[in-house]
């Protein structure tokens, strides 16, 4: 059975299952607003770091070139003033060479820029001089010479030798400039001894002019490149600048492990939700059902008419359903719970109903039910038809006892009403056969009576005689008395027959039962000319209800008779036999008649079924009703044997008494 989800129901369910998912993904936002926070910070912080180092290394190399110009501004001065010239340039020159991997040449111009001195005394260098440094060097000397300070030149290529700039510083002698010292450094020679180790470890560092020009570089490392600061490189300035370039740290392992594990945790979180979801999903699914199901099953309980009641193994009511509380009276509290004696016992027939109590625990209740007289809780009785079984559970243990309880007290009163209408129609039945018969019993009666009178007038007729004999008298009295023994006889048989009593069973010779019937339809037999043959062995006693055995009989053979009517005067012979077959006795009536008119052969023993103008067709069903009260059967069979061709043979069965 399919059921449908209760609106409510699946609305909290959602609801519950969002407020985990919702948790998850807040949770999962924060780490990441974390992360991304952390990173931020660690990127705040590089930056901050490579700031401090490009501005580190830009003073460092300011210090650097500053410090050169000191120097050489001491030697210009020193060479203004002093006399051995040549002498004290190469010495300091050299000096300065040494110290300073980084400067390439220094060379000293006179006043028409011829070289009065170079070193090192590079022949290529000079060349070098002649053919690209001057143009820029050139204009380098003429505003250092204009402006009477040091000028730094604009970068030039060397070919070979990468990038240089020059600084030219004049020299004055007597306030008058006299010549020029030219230093050229190489860019990438500076950047190699002034970019340390651990500087070039984390960062590039590229010298750039503003098109992107590059004039050197040092990096120790290869990779991803992150940050970029520049800052001017001034001196020599010119739009010469540095760049600076983080690269991308490895990162802390730590760090993306924690965040793996995050998302992997996150994952099985969600993973695991889902699981749940899901089971939850199939539970309240399956309590739906289950709930579906219990409504149905409690209102085929309530709708029950069937009274239910269950035990436990000692006894005690553990359920008990409406239609059940209905029958009693009592509710299901004052019910569940209780042990015998239970309230709805009838108080006088305590010994029985705790007999059956006990037979049921043990087990030895009847299978097809059994009756028992309640009490309701006003007090008033009824007929219980009650069925147990045992009541297993879902373990198939045996935990106790289910009973099914009918009230059938009214259906008692019907069976008892129908029993008392069935009698009435048996007594009516009497009564018509007794109407038909009248006539014949008045005939009947007239003989005795008339006996009765010619004996009285004879007596009287001798009692007048004066020699009377009084033995005479006497066998004449005699014989009056057996004539009006004979009609009380057939008065008290009538009577008998139309008086109405409760069906008894006794034990009776069924002999005697046949003569008498006999007795009572011969008037009827020889008006019909019907010759009455029995045939009875000696036969046990059967219990039966005598005039009522009487009624099936006078029934059957006065059918038997009227089936006759057209048959053959000689051969209106009407048998009635009896034997006995195994415990019981079969008693036959046998006509040599038309036999069963074939159109009521089905539904001969179905009442008011007649082929008979002035028939009633109750005869044969109050006789199998008769005859099955005394636990036998009724059938018809053929006369096959007849001389007529046709024939019926009624036979019934009445069990012998156990001996
Ligand atoms: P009724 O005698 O009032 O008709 P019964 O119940 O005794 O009612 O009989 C029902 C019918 O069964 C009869 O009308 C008759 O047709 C048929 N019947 C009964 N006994 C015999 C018989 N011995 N032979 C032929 N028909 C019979």
């Amino acid at each position: 059975m399919h059921a449908k989800p209760h609106p409510d129901s699946t609305r909290r369910l959602r609801w519950l299952l969002a407020l985990p998912k919702l948790g998850v993904v807040l949770l999962l936002a924060a780490v990441v607003a974390l992360l991304w926070l952390l990173h931020q910070n660690e990127i705040e912080e590089e930056r901050a770091g490579l700031i401090k180092d490009v501005l580190w290394l830009e003073q460092n190399l300011r210090f650097h070139l500053g410090n050169n110009e000191e120097l050489l501004q001491q030697l210009a001065y020193d060479l203004g003033n002093q006399a051995d010239k040549k002498q004290l340039f190469r010495l300091r020159a050299n000096h300065l060479l040494k110290n300073n991997p980084d400067m390439m040449q220094i060379t000293w111009f006179d006043q028409k820029q011829q070289v009065i001195d170079a070193l090192p005394m590079a022949p290529s260098i000079d060349h070098e001089l002649d053919a690209f440094g001057p143009p820029v060097t050139q204009k380098a000397i003429e505003l250092a010479g204009r402006l009477g300070k040091r000028v730094y030149s604009e970068p030039f290529f060397l070919s070979g030798n990468g990038a240089h700039f020059s600084l030219a510083v004049p020299v004055f002698a007597d306030q008058q400039l006299s010549s020029m010292l030219v230093v050229t450094y190489a860019i990438d020679s500076l950047l190699n001894d002034q970019v340390p180790w651990w500087f070039a470890e984390k960062y590039r560092v590229v010298v750039i002019d503003d098109n992107e020009v590059q004039f050197g570089a040092k990096s120790s490392i290869e990779g991803v490149p992150s940050l970029t600061y520049e800052l001017p490189f001034d001196p020599p300035g010119y739009g010469l600048k540095f760049r600076v370039t983080a690269y991308q740290a490895p990162g802390n392992p730590l760090q993306r492990i924690l965040a793996g594990a995050i998302l992997v945790l996150a994952t099985g979180v969600f993973w695991s939700l889902w699981i749940v979801r899901d089971l939850m999903k199939k539970r309240a699914r399956a309590e739906e059902a289950l709930r579906a199901e219990h409504a149905l099953r409690s209102a085929m309980e309530d709708s029950l008419t069937v009274g239910m009641r269950a035990r436990d193994l000692t006894g005690r009511i553990i359920y008990v359903n409406p239609a059940f509380c209905r029958m009693t009276g009592f509710s299901s509290d004052e019910l569940v719970g209780r042990s015998p004696p239970m309230p709805y016992w009838v108080p006088e027939q305590f010994n029985e109903t705790m007999a059956m109590h006990q037979a049921v625990l043990a087990g030895e209740a009847p299978a097809d039910g059994f009756e028992m007289t309640f009490q309701r809780k006003n007090g008033e009785r009824f007929q219980a038809l009650i069925y147990e079984a045992p009541l297993i559970d879902g373990h198939g243990h045996h935990t106790g006892w289910m009973a099914s309880v009918l009230d059938v007290t009214e259906r008692r009163k019907a069976e008892e009403l129908a029993r008392q209408q069935q009698e009435q129609l048996q007594f009516t039945s009497r009564l018509v056969t007794m109407g038909e018969m009248a006539s014949t019993l008045a005939h009947e009666l007239n003989q005795p009576l008339s006996a009765i009178a010619s004996y009285n007038a004879g007596c009287i007729n001798l009692l007048a005689q004066a020699d009377h004999n009084p033995a005479d008298i006497r066998q004449a009295l005699e014989k009056l008395g057996v004539q009006a023994q004979r009609a009380g006889r057939i008065i008290r048989r009538v009577h008998d027959f139309v008086r109405k009593s409760e069906p008894k069973r006794a034990p009776c010779a069924l002999s005697e039962i046949v003569e008498d019937c006999i007795g009572f339809v011969e008037p009827e037999a020889r008006k019909r000319h019907v010759q009455l043959v029995t045939t009875l062995p000696d036969l046990p006693p059967v219990a039966a209800d005598r005039l009522m055995l009487e009624q099936v009989l006078l029934n059957l053979i006065r059918n038997g008779m009227e089936a006759m009517a057209s048959t053959a005067r000689e051969l209106r012979i009407l048998g009635v036999s009896a034997n006995v077959s195994g415990n019981e006795v079969v008693v036959a009536i046998t006509d040599n008649g038309t036999g069963i008119a074939p159109e009521i052969r089905d539904k001969l023993f179905t009442a008011f079924t007649t082929t008979k103008p002035e028939g009633m067709g109750v005869g044969l069903s109050i006789c199998r009703s008769i005859v099955e009260f005394h636990r036998g059967r009724l059938w018809a069979e053929p006369h096959t044997d007849s001389p007529t061709g046709s024939g019926t043979i009624f036979k019934f069965t009445l069990p012998l008494e156990p001996s």
